[in-house]
C-alpha cells in the first residue's frame, strides 16, 4: 500500500456518512444536496441515455459542454474563453485536481494551500511529488495572511491553490487578496489552481470574483468549477477546468491517462444546465440563502455559535463551549449517536488535526429536515 494514500485513511466525509446511515442520524456531514437537481438538467441526462451516443467522447469533453462552460463564464463572469482550446471536460473537480498535480508538478516542488483546507488537495499533491506548505486563515475574518503567505514562497514553489468560495468557511475572496495573490504568482513565477466549484452559491447580492479575471494573471491560473455543486448532481462528477492553452495542455496530456473522458449523457446534460437562463442560478442562491437562515437560526437557538456565510452550503460552528473534551472529531460522533444529528469536524481541513474547536453543517437540505435536524438539537440541549 502507498504510504500517502494509506496513511490518510478514510475520508472523513465517508466516515460521518457511514456512521449517519448505521444510525439513523440526519446527515448534515457530507456537503450533498438534497432535492435541488434542476428538472431540465435530468429530463437531458434522461434523453441522451435513450438516444445515445454512448462511446468514447472526445478527450477534451463534448464541444457542446465546452462552449457550454465558456458561455456561462461569460455570462456570469465577463471571462473571454476560447471553448476549443481552453476548456477540458473531467470526471469531477476531483479529476481535475488530480491531472493538474500530475501534469504541472515535478518531485519536491512546494505547493501553498490555505487551511482549513479541502481534504483531497494534500494527498493529491503529496502523492504527484509535491511538498504541502500550509498558510493558515484565521477566525472570525479569515482574511489572506499576506505576510505568512510572502514569507512561506521559497525558490521550490511552484503553485498556490486556492478555493473561493472556501469550503468549509464559505469565505470569498475579495479583489484586493485577489490582486495580491495575482502580483505574488507573477513576481515568483507561479501558477495558481483556483479551485471555484462553489461560483453560482454565493447570498445576499454579493458578487463573486473569479482569479482568472484579474488582469495579467490569466495565464497562470487553472480554474476548476464542478457540475456537482452548480446543479447539485454530486453523484455525476462532472467537473471542468479552464486555463490558457499552455497551460491546459499538459493538464490534458494527464487527463488522457486518468480517465480519458466523462459520460457522454451526463456531459450533453450539463451543458444544458449551464445554458439555463439567469433564473436557475439566482433561484438556487436563493433557496439556499433561505435554508441557511434556517439551519443557522436554529443552530443559533439550541446554543450553537455559528459565522455568517455568504457562500457555499456550510455552517461553520465554534463549539468549544459545548465540548468539554475539546474534540471535534468526538464531538461530532457524540452529536451523531446522542442527537440524531451529523456534522463533520473541522479539524480534517488541518494537517496537523490541531484546530478542533469546529464542526460543519450542510444546509442544502430539505425544509422539512432542517427542522427536524434543529428540533433534534434543542431538545439534545
Ligand atoms: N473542491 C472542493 C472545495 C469541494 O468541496 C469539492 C466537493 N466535493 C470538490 C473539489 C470535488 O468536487 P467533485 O465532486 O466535482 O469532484
Ligand atoms: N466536498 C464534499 C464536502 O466537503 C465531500 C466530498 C467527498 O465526500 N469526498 O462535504
Amino acid at each position: 500500500v502507498n504510504p500517502i494514500f494509506g496513511k490518510s485513511g478514510t475520508s472523513i466525509f465517508e466516515s460521518m456518512s457511514r456512521l449517519a446511515l448505521e444510525t439513523g442520524s440526519i446527515n448534515l456531514g457530507q456537503g450533498f444536496p438534497e432535492g435541488f437537481e434542476p428538472r431540465e438538467l435530468i429530463d437531458a441526462a434522461v434523453e441522451a441515455l435513450q438516444n445515445g451516443p454512448h462511446q468514447y467522447p472526445p478527450m477534451m469533453g463534448l464541444p457542446a459542454l465546452r462552449k457550454a462552460v465558456a458561455d456561462n463564464a461569460k455570462r456570469f463572469l465577463g471571462l473571454d474563453i476560447d471553448w476549443q482550446s481552453e476548456v477540458l471536460v473531467t470526471s469531477g473537480a476531483t479529476e481535475a485536481l488530480t491531472d493538474t498535480f500530475l501534469a504541472l508538478l515535478d518531485q519536491g516542488d512546494e505547493v501553498i494551500v490555505f487551511e482549513p483546507v479541502y481534504d483531497a488537495y494534500a494527498t493529491l499533491i503529496r502523492r504527484a511529488g509535491g511538498k504541502v506548505v500550509p498558510v493558515r486563515l484565521a477566525p472570525p475574518h479569515w482574511e489572506l495572511p499576506r505576510e505568512a503567505l510572502t514569507k512561506a514562497i521559497t525558490a521550490k514553489t511552484r503553485l498556490i491553490v486556492i478555493n473561493t468560495p472556501m469550503n468549509p468557511i464559505g469565505k470569498i475572496f475579495d479583489p484586493e487578496e485577489l490582486r495580491f495573490l495575482a502580483d505574488l504568482a507573477i513576481e515568483h513565477d507561479l501558477v495558481i489552481v483556483a479551485d471555484e466549484v462553489y461560483e453560482h452559491l454565493v447570498f445576499d447580492a454579493r458578487p463573486f470574483h473569479s482569479l482568472f479575471a484579474v488582469k495579467g494573471i490569466r495565464d497562470r491560473v487553472v480554474r476548476i468549477g464542478s457540475a456537482g455543486k452548480s446543479f447539485s448532481v454530486t453523484g455525476w462528477k462532472v467537473g471542468y477546468i479552464t486555463a490558457s492553452a499552455d497551460l491546459l495542455q499538459p493538464i490534458a496530456r494527464a487527463h488522457q491517462y486518468v480517465t480519458f473522458t466523462t459520460p457522454p449523457a451526463l456531459q450533453a446534460a450539463v451543458a444544458v444546465g449551464l445554458n439555463l437562463p439567469d433564473e436557475y442560478f439566482l433561484g438556487l442562491r436563493k433557496t439556499l440563502a433561505t435554508r441557511r437562515d434556517l439551519l443557522v437560526k436554529g443552530l443559533r437557538d439550541a446554543g450553537f455559535e455559528v459565522a455568517d456565510v455568504p457562500a457555499t452550503y456550510f455552517a461553520v460552528a465554534n463549539v468549544a463551549p459545548l465540548d468539554p473534551e475539546g474534540d471535534d472529531l468526538a464531538f461530532s460522533r457524540r452529536l451523531t449517536l446522542e442527537a440524531g444529528v451529523t456534522p463533520v469536524p473541522v479539524s480534517s481541513f488541518y494537517g496537523d488535526r490541531d484546530v478542533k474547536s469546529h464542526v460543519r453543517f450542510c444546509f442544502a437540505k430539505k425544509e422539512e429536515t432542517i427542522i427536524s435536524a434543529v428540533a433534534r438539537l434543542r431538545r439534545w440541549r
